[in-house]
């Protein structure tokens, strides 16, 4: 069977966010003006952007026992994701716990809970089960790291194409880095890696040859407004980003990631994924919220045919 589906691994949580004119500080309470509670996680957002632009999407992650649960099991259903490689484990599903005032300005703190029982067994057990139906698969930083390194192995060595998307960046063990066909970083997570500050398109290539070094085939720098560096050891290009109009840009690295991972696996050449990715995540800064402001393939087209990408070849 011709693999056209895409594999994600990784977490899942419900993201409960409260809404305020400012945030409180330190010890303070402030009354709020509105609050929403829906399905989050860097896994869970690629996998529904993914099958939102087309691609049979598997989501290997955990949840647990409790009403979160089923919220985000309902979110990822509800967006076409596949639910028959998520486990239900012992414990509470993970939760991301989001404060925004009137400026769009927010913190945030991530409780893993469930998503830390997601172990390389389970990942194993998922890459079998799946089987030749997929041929991508996107793993980010928000599952234990030697789960994601495991995960690239194990789906390198299965032939899928693997996808790292190094957020949050955290320092991986330099052997991981060769297991990677395309690594997927925004500005401060290419910095945070590689120690190289990412200004302009110089330094955002001196970044990529640090990932190139490391056994990358692939490095793709996205920058928002400003598009995406993709270096290959052949060449590297800049695509500049679609115009758009933003109104928050949360989501728009998982839009592109999800977008740019089913395109690779329908088979459309790199630059085309490339900018399906790119449109992608250019929607998602018209959208409030996560999983919420995620495109589907039509908008995603329409974008693409009306403004065509001039890439500039350097
Ligand atoms: P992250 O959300 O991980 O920080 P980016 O902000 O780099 O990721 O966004 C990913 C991609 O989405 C960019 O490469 C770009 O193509 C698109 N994008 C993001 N922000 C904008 C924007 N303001 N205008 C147009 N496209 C954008």
């Amino acid at each position: 069977m011709e693999p056209t589906g895409v594999l994600v691994v990784g977490s899942i949580t419900a993201d409960v966010t409260a809404f305020s004119q400012r945030l409180p500080h330190r010890g303070e309470t402030v009354l709020g003006d509105d609050f929403t509670l829906v399905l989050g996680g860097k896994g869970a957002n690629q996998a529904v952007s993914a099958a939102r632009a087309g691609a049979p999407t598997w989501m290997v992650g955990c949840v647990g026992q409790d009403p979160f649960r089923d919220i985000v099991l309902s979110g990822l259903g509800s967006h076409g994701v596949e639910l028959t490689e998520v486990r239900t484990v012992e414990g509470r599903t993970g939760v991301a716990h989001i404060r925004v005032d009137a400026s769009g300005e927010n913190d945030i703190v991530i409780t893993p809970l469930a998503n830390a029982s997601l172990d390389v067994e389970m990942v194993d057990a998922s890459i079998r089960a799946v089987g030749d139906a997929a041929g991508v698969l996107l793993l980010q930083l928000e599952i234990p790291a030697h789960v994601t390194c495991h995960a690239a192995e194990a789906g390198a060595a299965a032939g899928l194409t693997v996808v790292l998307d190094p957020a949050p960046a955290q320092t991986l063990p330099e052997s991981a880095w060769r297991h990677i066909d395309v690594v997927t970083p925004n500005e401060s997570e290419a910095a945070a890696l590689t120690g190289v500050p990412v200004i302009d398109l110089d330094s955002a290539g001196r970044a990529a040859s640090w990932f190139l070094e490391r056994g990358v085939k692939h490095a793709l720098i996205t920058l928002g407004s400003a598009g995406a560096l993709s270096v290959t050891a052949e060449r590297t290009r800049h695509f500049p980003a679609y115009p758009v109009t933003p109104v928050d840009t949360t989501a728009a690295g998982d839009a592109f990631t999800g977008s740019f991972g089913a395109a690779l696996a329908a088979r459309l050449d790199v630059d085309a994924a490339i900018q399906r990715g790119m449109a992608a995540g250019a929607l998602a800064t018209t959208r409030a919220g996560a999983s919420p402001s995620l495109p589907d393939r039509t908008t995603v087209d329409t974008l693409i045919s009306t403004s065509p990408l001039e890439g500039a070849s350097r």
